[in-house]
């Protein structure tokens, strides 16, 4: 099954990816963490999109399907989730080529609808474990003690996107690129719209639900 995770930055797709994960087994296929990890390992990708990806922008299609088909080609067979691609309307095209090449095809895609004022909040208050990339939020979901992991006690920090100013281009980003996408998949039927602002676990229940098939 190819499941895709839509929505716009801070709107849940990474936290409930890991509870689906945890639930069914899926296998995740996150953009936005294998853009990190190459940033941080200094690959030559990486130095490439840093800038731009750090930016708040997008990295141009060309790299960015160049980068999944190369993650898929070490990747077992199983169930995905694809979380933060595609975000544009020639990714989707390109990933339906992809997935044909392969006899596979998108089943569903879950749409995350979420308050910009929402958006805002999370991202600002946003705090994840160096360790173990657990999120925490200052306001919903404190950490027990100051800067530290609950589950580890290795340091917290911040994305170097989740400022005021580059979640505004985040947004921008979202709405010119990646919001046509709303359209593309519902033309196809596969489109299923939660609300999304609500707090993590009523929003378990009803990504779960759709999984178990109750839609
Ligand atoms: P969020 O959804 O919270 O904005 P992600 O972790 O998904 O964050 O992505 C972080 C950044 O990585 C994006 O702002 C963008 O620069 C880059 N990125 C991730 N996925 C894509 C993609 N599919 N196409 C282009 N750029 C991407």
């Amino acid at each position: 099954m190819n499941l895709i995770l839509l929505g716009a930055p801070a709107s849940g797709k990474g936290t409930q990816s890991i509870k689906i994960i945890k639930e069914f087994g899926f296998l995740h296929i996150s953009t936005g963490d294998i853009i990190r990890s190459n940033i941080n390992n200094q690959t030559e990708f990486g130095i490439k999109v840093k800038k731009i990806s750090e930016s708040g922008k997008l990295v141009p299609d060309s790299l960015i399907i160049n980068m999944v088909s190369e993650h898929l080609k070490n990747l077992k067979s199983g169930n995905l989730i694809w979380d933060g691609f595609p975000r544009t309307i020639f990714q989707a095209e390109s990933l339906d080529v992809i997935l044909k090449k392969n006899n596979s095809k998108i089943d569903l895609v879950i749409n995350f609808d979420v308050l910009e004022t929402k958006i805002i909040e999370r991202v600002v208050n946003r705090r994840i474990c160096t360790k173990c990339g657990e999120s925490y939020n200052l306001i919903s979901n404190k950490p027990k003690t100051n800067g530290k992991c609950n589950l580890d006690n290795a340091d917290l920090y911040i994305r170097k996107d989740d400022t005021l100013e580059k979640i505004k281009v985040r947004l921008e980003q979202y709405k010119t690129s990646t919001m046509p996408l709303i359209n593309y998949y519902k033309k196809s039927g596969k489109l299923i719209k939660i609300d999304a602002n609500e707090n993590e676990e009523t929003i378990w229940t009803k990504v779960k639900g759709l999984l178990n098939g109750n839609y």
